[in-house]
């Protein structure tokens, strides 16, 4: 049987860092789940679509497709064969993504993708309601937290270091908003699932995070 590691947790707690080292370490393939929400949120900001508009949601989604191709340093997120994986990580799609994840129709299409994604292989899925909803089962599940200033910091650093202007008020208004919706919505809603072992990164580094997390695989 295929082995599944899920990693969930408020936004950038430092998870999507701790899935790729694991995955990387262990020859699992690495799947970003938030940026599947990106790709779907970019597609509806371009063709317009109305969120309030079921049909109009319902008949978006179909003409969705989305892919990930592992290359040497980084997965590639293609959103109808174009690479999307910087536009995806850009302020205005972080502001609406959260409102298009709320939405049912999104997550029942997202998570029978992920499920799918997640058959015959061993995965690292990083995102909010992996180790509850997508794979109830998985084999390991982690729950990252952090100071609310780390993730902000860090958030930030990340947006700045991509030439993005924005500021530290902006970020954090962004975080606490998707943390808001992402773990009061109906379908799914962030919450940590009982059987996860809970990792603080606040103070620790990658390699130690990396080390932790190795522990908990391993034994
Ligand atoms: O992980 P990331 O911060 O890129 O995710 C972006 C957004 O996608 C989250 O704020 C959340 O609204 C949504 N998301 C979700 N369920 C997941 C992963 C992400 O609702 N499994």
């Amino acid at each position: 049987k295929n082995f599944i590691i899920a990693i969930d947790g408020f936004s950038s707690c430092g998870k999507s860092t701790v899935a790729k080292a694991l995955a990387k370490k262990l020859h699992f393939v690495f799947i970003d789940s938030g940026a599947m929400y990106r790709a779907v949120t970019l597609y509806f900001i371009r063709q317009g679509i109305d969120m309030t508009d079921e049909a109009a949601v319902v008949a978006a989604l179909e003409n969705i497709h989305i892919d990930f191709v592992p290359n040497a340093e980084k997965t590639q997120i293609l959103l109808n064969e174009e690479d999307v994986s910087d536009e995806i990580r850009m302020m205005h799609v972080s502001d609406l993504v959260s409102e298009v994840s709320a939405i049912k129709a999104v997550r029942h299409a997202m998570v029978a993708q992920q499920q799918k994604l997640g058959k015959r292989r061993n995965i690292v899925m990083d995102g909010r309601d992996i180790g509850t909803t997508v794979f109830p089962d998985a084999d390991l599940k982690i729950f990252m937290t952090a100071d609310p200033r780390v993730r902000a910091e860090r958030r930030f650093a990340e947006l700045a270091a991509k030439g993005e202007t924005v500021t530290m008020e902006e970020v954090v208004e962004n975080l606490s908003h998707r943390d808001h919706i992402d773990s009061t919505r109906e379908e799914s809603p962030l919450r940590q699932a009982a059987d996860a072992f809970v990792l603080d990164n606040s103070s620790i580094d990658q390699a130690e995070q990396l080390r932790i997390v190795m522990e908990q695989y391993e034994h």
